[in-house]
This record gives structure tokens, C-alpha cells and sequence, in this order.
């Protein structure tokens, strides 16, 4: 595929380009005087990045990829944004993303979908992966430096793993969520997507710090205290200095895995043991049990967050008078149904269905019990104590435990757009649904986890793919061995 202005029109990757942005020439020009005298504000100092267009700014409109917000513009700045913005990097284009990120292959968007920079065999375009779809393939293309994403249940993982680009979501908290549009509060994250480990470590340094406009954000003292647990000396400096201990998780090796993953794991898993780390099988067993959770979860914050778009306090109002004649007369409804896209009418439905008092026990309940299965199954298998949970570390039982665990991102290589269209409705949302199946465990027990691109042999379904993702996750606040990792992959 060639990277030319056309095929990144083609590609479909950006809602509102970089260049409808007053002024943004002589950012550029004044970053540039800065590196010229030696003022450089931070290594980010003019630097493009790019935003999902689920991240509120005030220079270029915030759509979400809906018809809903297709007319709104921010009064405000994500405090993301403004963090960007104080080191001298300059907010690049808005990224095209599925609805209010829902979506696993960006193809929800009410501006089309996004193509991936990979394509088949024959030349067909291949999902990009979603839904920070936009922003993974302006990165893959070089259109940006880097770019932030959001990952409620794998949103930068999974396309960062479709597109040969590192994606990298932080512990839950870390990184401020004040201004980015709300799809599930307690599973919402920014995750930073580039070409590069490192690269995506200078942002994440910009944009790892307690926000008290956030109530949400992980305070300062608890980052203290995360630093001081993680400088004991059995912690510290920890892939220079020993060799880690691996986890492999068993309940990741999935029978559907495409062959060419998970020869990519193994060769990923060797080249550790080769610089000296050690490999140990680890049980997660609530694993199969995360991703029904996390349909519950999800769109149930997500039923809640959306009811504010009524056209009225929020959202593009539907036209004609509020006649009542018939449900679809109100404007609430009119708004509404004009307004979302199916899959976000998909995800409200079944969010007030699992909230419903009827419901409730049997399915909201029961999901939040799982969810603190899942957290407990990480908390056995780390060497680090979960730092927001006394007691956490379960019981010592003489099981040794592990630094990280190392899976695949993904089951299968990206599958081509028209098998995507392909399915009925139903069908594709099943799909997609399936395909974050190994993301979503990390994002219930609001663990840091990376995705980096891993080659691999180009034997099976999509030859045109020469990059896989694999996942590193570490325990809550071990944010940096993630990266190490990461960077060690490379
Ligand atoms: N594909 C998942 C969903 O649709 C994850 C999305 C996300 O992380 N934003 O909910």
C-alpha cells in the first residue's frame, strides 16, 4: 500500500484535519526556533499528535464519529490536551474512530470507515481495528508522531496490534480522563499509540500525573506510595538489573488462535528467554468468564452516559416540533433515533435491559462479581502486590509468582472490511464483540498493558500482514515494566 496524500484520504483515518486548525503553521515554526536555540520545551516540542475524536478540543470540532456531536465543538480542552499542549506538541488532526467507541474494526463511524494501511492478498482493504482505528492507522502512515486513543476494553490495543503499531493503555487513573467523552467511566482509559515503544513512553511521561478535575485520577499520594513499593529493591530497575519472571498464560492459548500468532507468541516468548528471563505457565481462569462481563458492564455505563444526548442539553436536536403524535413525534425519540448509530442504539438497549430491576441480579450483578474474579486472578499470579487492595496478593500458597504475563493482543490477523459488511447485523456485532476477548481482562482489573507489533511468518489468512500484536500486561501501577518490556520486544 503506498502512503501518498490520496491514500490517506483513502484511508479514511481523520475526521478534521490538522490544517483547519488556526495557527497551527506557526506552532510549528515556533517549535522548530525553539530546537534551533536550544529552548525546547520537552522531547515532545513540536511534535504532531494526533487525537481520537472522542477527546474534547477546543481548536477542532469533537464528533465522537456521530451524527449526535457532528456540530459540536468543545468550549474546553481534554486536560490531555492542554498537558500536549504545555510541552510544546502540537494537536494534530481529530481521528476517526467507531461511535463514542464502539466498535472493535472502526467501521461505526458516521464519517465511513477507516481502512488499514495492511492490505490482503489480493489488495482488499483490511480492518484497522477499533475503535481507535483512526489514530492507529495515522501513526502506521506517519501522519503523526504519535496519537492518543482511548481503550475502554481495548480500543488502542487491538487496532494498534491490526495496524504493526505499539498501543499501550494505562493503569486505570494514571492518565487524566476529564474532557474525554465518557463511554464506560469505570473502564475508560487514554492509551497512546506509536511507531515505537519509546516514542509512546515520552508521551505517556507528559501525560502520567494526578488531575484533580478528575475524581477518578490516581492522587499524588498514591503515587508516591506506588513509587516507593516499586523501588524496593526486589522491584527496582527490574529488566536491567534480573531476570524477570514470565507468565504464560494458559487460558490465552485459545484453540480459534490463527497459527501465525501464535507462532509469533513463542518467538516472542524465546527472544525473552534468550536475553535471560524465565517462562512459567500461569493459570487466569476466570479469562472466558471476562468478555460476557464486559458486554454487561459496558453498555450499561454506556445507557447511562448517552442519556444526556436529548438534543436538548446536549446533542444535535432533530427538526420539526416536539408533536407528540406517535413515540417517534418526541423529540427526545426523534433526536435519539436520528442521532446514534445502530450499534450505539444496540449498546443503550442492552445497557437499560441489564439495569432493569427485573435484570439487575441476574446479569449487572452477576457481571461485577466476575469482574472481581478476574482482578483476583491477576493479583495471584503478580510478584507485586496490587497496590490499591490490602490483602491482595491472595494467599502465599508456594506458588511463585511472575513480573508480567505475555499473551497475544488478538485471535486472528485483521479480517478484510467486506467480511466485516458481510455478516448480518447481528452477526458482525457478534463478531466484533469476540474479537476483544483477550484485551478485556486487563481493562476489568484496570491493569497497564501494552500491545507491540511482533513479525511473524505470512503462512496464513492475510499475507499482506507481516506484523502481529502481543500483549504485555503487569500489575496495577507497574507501568513502566510494561514498557521495558515493550521496548525489549522491539
Ligand atoms: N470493542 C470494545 C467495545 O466495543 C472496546 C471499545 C473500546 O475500548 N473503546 O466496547
Amino acid at each position: 500500500c503506498i502512503a501518498n496524500q490520496t491514500r490517506f484520504l483513502e484511508l479514511n483515518a481523520v475526521i478534521t484535519p490538522l490544517q483547519s486548525q488556526a495557527g497551527w503553521l506557526q506552532r510549528v515554526r515556533d517549535a522548530d526556533a525553539r530546537r534551533e536555540n536550544g529552548t525546547q520545551k520537552s522531547a515532545l516540542d513540536g511534535r504532531i499528535i494526533a487525537i481520537k475524536d472522542n477527546i474534547c478540543t477546543r481548536s477542532l470540532p469533537t464528533t465522537c464519529a456521530s451524527a449526535m456531536l457532528e456540530k459540536f465543538s468543545s468550549p474546553f480542552d481534554a486536560t490531555v490536551i492542554s498537558a500536549l499542549e504545555e510541552s510544546g506538541a502540537i494537536i494534530g488532526s481529530k481521528t476517526n474512530l467507531d461511535e463514542f467507541g464502539m466498535g472493535s474494526h472502526s467501521t461505526n463511524s458516521r464519517f465511513g470507515e477507516v481502512k488499514s494501511s495492511f492490505c490482503g492478498n489480493s489488495g482488499e482493504p483490511l480492518s484497522a481495528g477499533g475503535s481507535s482505528g483512526g489514530s492507529a492507522v495515522a501513526v502506521a502512515t506517519g501522519q503523526c508522531y504519535a496519537a492518543l486513543g482511548t481503550d475502554t476494553g481495548g480500543s488502542v490495543r487491538l487496532p494498534a496490534a491490526y495496524t504493526g503499531t505499539v498501543g499501550f493503555k494505562p493503569s486505570y487513573g494514571r492518565v487524566s480522563r476529564w474532557g474525554v467523552v465518557a463511554y464506560a467511566n469505570s473502564l475508560d482509559t487514554v492509551g497512546i499509540i506509536g511507531q515505537k515503544t519509546s516514542v509512546v513512553r515520552e508521551v505517556f511521561g507528559v501525560l502520567n500525573h494526578h488531575d484533580p478535575r478528575d475524581p477518578t485520577s490516581l492522587p499524588t499520594n498514591s503515587r508516591s506510595r506506588i513509587s516507593a513499593l516499586l523501588s524496593q529493591s526486589q522491584f527496582s530497575n527490574r529488566l536491567a538489573s534480573r531476570p524477570l519472571r514470565i507468565g504464560v498464560p494458559l487460558e490465552y492459548n485459545l484453540t480459534e488462535l490463527t497459527p501465525s500468532l501464535r507462532k509469533a507468541w513463542l518467538s516472542a516468548l524465546k527472544a525473552l528467554e534468550k536475553q535471560g528471563h524465565s517462562l512459567h505457565p500461569v493459570s487466569l481462569s476466570s479469562t472466558r468468564h471476562a468478555l460476557p462481563a464486559y458486554y454487561i458492564l459496558a453498555p450499561a455505563e454506556a445507557s447511562s452516559n448517552l442519556a444526556k444526548y436529548d438534543g436538548i442539553r446536549y446533542g444535535t436536536r432533530a427538526a420539526g416540533p416536539d408533536s407528540g403524535e406517535g413515540l417517534n413525534g418526541y423529540l427526545y425519540a426523534k433526536t435519539r433515533g436520528e442521532g446514534f448509530g445502530a450499534e450505539v442504539k444496540r449498546r443503550i438497549l442492552l445497557g437499560s435491559f441489564s439495569l432493569s430491576a427485573d435484570a439487575m441480579d441476574n446479569y449487572f450483578i452477576q457481571a461485577q462479581r466476575i469482574r472481581r474474579l478476574v482482578q483476583s486472578d491477576f493479583d495471584k499470579v503478580f510478584a507485586f502486590n496490587n497496590p490499591l487492595r490490602t490483602g491482595a496478593s491472595g494467599d502465599k500458597d508456594g506458588v511463585s509468582r511472575v513480573d508480567v504475563v505475555i499473551g497475544p493482543t488478538t485471535s486472528s490477523t485483521p479480517p478484510s472490511l467486506s467480511s466485516i459488511q458481510n455478516d448480518s447485523d447481528a452477526m458482525a456485532s457478534l463478531n466484533a464483540y469476540v474479537t476483544d476477548v483477550l484485551t478485556v481482562p486487563a481493562s476489568l482489573a484496570g491493569l497497564p498493558a501494552i500491545s507491540v507489533p511482533v513479525s511473524t511468518t505470512k503462512t496464513d489468512t492475510n499475507p499482506g500482514v507481516d506484523k502481529v500484536g502481543i500483549q504485555i500486561i503487569g500489575q496495577y501501577g507497574d507501568d513502566d515494566l510494561v514498557l521495558d518490556v515493550g521496548e525489549a520486544l522491539e
